[in-house]
């Protein structure tokens, strides 16, 4: 028998994914948790139904919110991740010497204890001196946070569930007074394509703009996100991210990189007419 994974991107729309075996499957007290073997993607890791990566293109989501900010500053020395519990993005920062400390604060401990089990890939830099793990609600831990962070990355689910409250006007307004005057915050920002996702991306845009002097929106193809067409936000305190690229910087590094370029990051800012007009409304 053929076994497939099914994920509603709209009420109309379905994307589907053929199923070489079911690796694990639980229900964590915040969400459900499973891991699927494909021929397509490889192993994929999915929280309530919704794909979080697949081994195939999860280069592409890693790349794309570690190494934008930190071509932008090269003095970033402490960093906070919210979610992340995959730890891609965790494995993307270790790789900058520069980079001094780094809190993940994941609400869901059962999501690194599985990814540490099902999907090394990702997981595999958690053990790094210099970051510190702390299971708990990254809404509240931000809330009495002053000038401490160089870059706050939310790498969060969407804003259902557990995530809900990273994408309000209030947790905003914390991580702007959590980050230093330099700072930058980059969020995933949902897809502009489908009503559903493009409604929540514009909300989010207008709530990080009350707060951010300067707050753009870059973009990304990843296939397996629903319709492929995926957003990132950049705001920042002083940095202008295309502007104040230090692309010399970035490639004196010699960081090998599947997807980002400086190239690259220079494109990703400049947006369709159609996403830019939604972005004003
Ligand atoms: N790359 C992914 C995506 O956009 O599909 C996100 C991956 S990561 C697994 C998202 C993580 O955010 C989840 O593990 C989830 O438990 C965590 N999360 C959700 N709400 C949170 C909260 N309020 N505080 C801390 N972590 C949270």
């Amino acid at each position: 028998m053929e076994l497939w994974y099914t994920e509603e991107h709209t009420n109309n729309v379905r994307f589907t994914i053929k199923i070489d075996k079911q690796i694990h499957s639980e229900q964590s007290p915040f969400q459900r948790i499973d891991f699927f073997d494909t021929h397509e993607f490889g192993r994929i890791f999915t929280l309530d139904g919704i794909i979080m990566l697949t081994e195939k293109d999860e280069f592409i989501y890693h790349d794309m919110i570690v190494h934008v900010p930190m071509a932008v500053n090269p003095n970033i020395k402490k960093v906070l991740v919210i979610g992340g519990g995959d730890g891609g993005t965790v494995r993307e920062l270790t790789r900058y010497n520069t980079i001094e400390s780094i809190e993940m604060v994941e609400i869901d401990q059962r999501v690194v204890e599985c990814c540490r089990e099902y999907m090394p890939q990702t997981s595999s830099k958690l053990d790094d001196a210099r970051v510190k793990l702390l299971f708990e609600d990254g809404i509240k831990f931000i809330s009495n946070k002053e000038n401490e962070y160089d870059l706050i990355i939310v790498d969060s689910t969407d804003p259902i569930g557990p995530g809900e409250g990273l994408f309000t006007e209030e947790f905003y307004r914390n991580c702007y007074k959590a980050l230093k005057d330099d700072g930058i915050l980059v969020n995933q920002h949902e897809s502009p394509y489908y009503n559903n996702t493009a409604r929540l991306m514009k909300r989010t845009h207008k709530r990080i703009k009350q707060f951010f002097p300067i707050a753009k929106v870059y973009q990304a193809h990843i296939p397996t996100y629903a319709s492929g067409h995926w957003l990132f936000g950049f705001a920042s305190k002083k940095y202008d991210p295309v502007k104040d690229l230090d692309d010399k910087y970035w490639n004196s590094l010699g960081l090998e990189t599947k997807y980002y370029n400086t190239e690259l990051h220079k494109g990703a800012f400049a947006l369709p007419n159609y996403v830019i007009k939604m972005l004003e409304d």
